[in-house]
């Protein structure tokens, strides 16, 4: 198993389910297999009695959505950007004029949230968007003390959870999270394409703002009541996820999350052993980024060419291995092993 990208390796019956003949979605047993993925969702993610509305988008699209339908609606927005994800939330907030504060944290580090505090008392937002896991870096922020000051500043909390879901623990509903949002490729390991706007019981019945034709939440939600999307979905995407979701809820969310969190710590110690530097002051269990002792660009290519894919970091010698998907700790061992070697070349 070679893959230590998004989505991860994946099991072939959960594969096999992308050749088998394509279902139409205008009809009532497509209906309840919508209904059925959103009601395993919203379980999983801690948030029973919200909606979650269904794109045929990547995870950006899902981003997008809030944006348009739900932050444009606010005076000011409050943007942490620990990387190039957290930087997305301000571009999208530029892009459609809403005014949004930056609060930047350096490489890899934490939130310092006294700090954090003191500039939200100051700017006074009306929204907080922030990443659970900034997947560029590796490092997680902590969402108890976020929500601490959210709800202290009563500011409402939107959460990039696409790579920290079924990864790290997260609970919508205990953390007070208004709205999140999360995607197919990732700890959800099925082909990239779907992208899921979870919505708190307390916004869900809320008049939304209607700047967005395709994303528009209301049109969305309004078809939902029927286990329909309003334009074609990507179906065979959608019976992925409904067997995904089946043997996840078997799995139980924390039996979930602990195999990924040994896995992650597992290939942390092989870290460790070859003196390749983690970075991150708290790391998610997602991925392990780390700086490697060598070429970084010769090293990519001669894993490459094994047909070993690991995912750059956009810093020179920085790279980041997944910890999602069919994964064990013999396949991280070799990956080790083989960037050892190539170590030594
Ligand atoms: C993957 C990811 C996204 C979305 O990226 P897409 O390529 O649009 O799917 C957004 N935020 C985070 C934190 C991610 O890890």
């Amino acid at each position: 198993m070679n893959s230590f990208v998004f989505p991860g390796n994946i099991e072939s019956d959960i594969l096999a389910i992308s050749s088998l003949p394509i279902p139409y979605m205008r009809t009532s047993s497509f209906s309840s297999l919508v209904q059925d993925c959103e009601r395993m969702l919203l379980h999983l993610i801690g948030c029973p009695n919200g909606r979650l509305i269904f794109y045929t988008a990547s995870g950006t699209g899902a981003m997008d959505a809030v944006v348009t339908n739900y932050v444009s609606l606010k005076r000011k927005a409050f943007v942490v950007a620990g990387g190039s994800f957290g930087y997305r939330w301000k571009s999208l907030c530029n892009y459609y004029y809403v005014n949004a504060d930056l609060y930047e944290v350096p490489f890899a580090k934490d939130i310092d949230y006294s700090d954090l505090e003191a500039n939200i008392s100051l700017s006074r937002p009306d929204v907080f968007l922030c990443q659970h896991h900034e997947t560029s870096t590796g490092q997680m922020f902590n969402l108890k003390e976020i929500s601490r000051i959210c709800k202290k500043y009563h500011v409402s909390l939107v959460v990039d959870a696409i790579s920290s879901f079924l990864a790290d623990p997260l609970h919508m509903d205990d953390l007070g999270i208004d709205i999140c949002i999360t995607s197919s490729q990732k700890g959800l390991n099925i082909a990239p394409g779907l992208s899921f706007v979870i919505l708190s019981q307390n916004v869900s019945s809320m008049r939304f703002a209607s700047s967005s034709y395709y994303f528009g939440f209301k049109e969305n939600l309004r078809n939902l009541q029927r286990g329909q999307t309003p334009y074609s979905p990507a179906t065979t995407i959608f019976l992925q996820l409904h067997e995904r979701l089946k043997r996840n809820v078997q799995i139980g969310i924390d039996g979930i999350i602990s195999q990924v969190r040994e896995r992650a710590s597992y290939f942390r110690t092989l870290c460790e052993k070859y003196r390749w530097v983690v970075p991150s002051e708290v790391p998610s269990n997602c991925i392990t980024g780390f700086f490697v002792n060598c070429n970084g660009d010769i090293l990519f290519k001669e894993l490459m060419d094994k047909e070993i894919y690991i995912m750059p970091g956009g810093t020179p010698n920085y790279f980041r291995v997944s910890h999602l998907g069919v994964q064990d700790k013999g396949d991280l061992l070799h990956l080790a092993e083989e960037i050892s070697r190539i170590e030594q070349l």
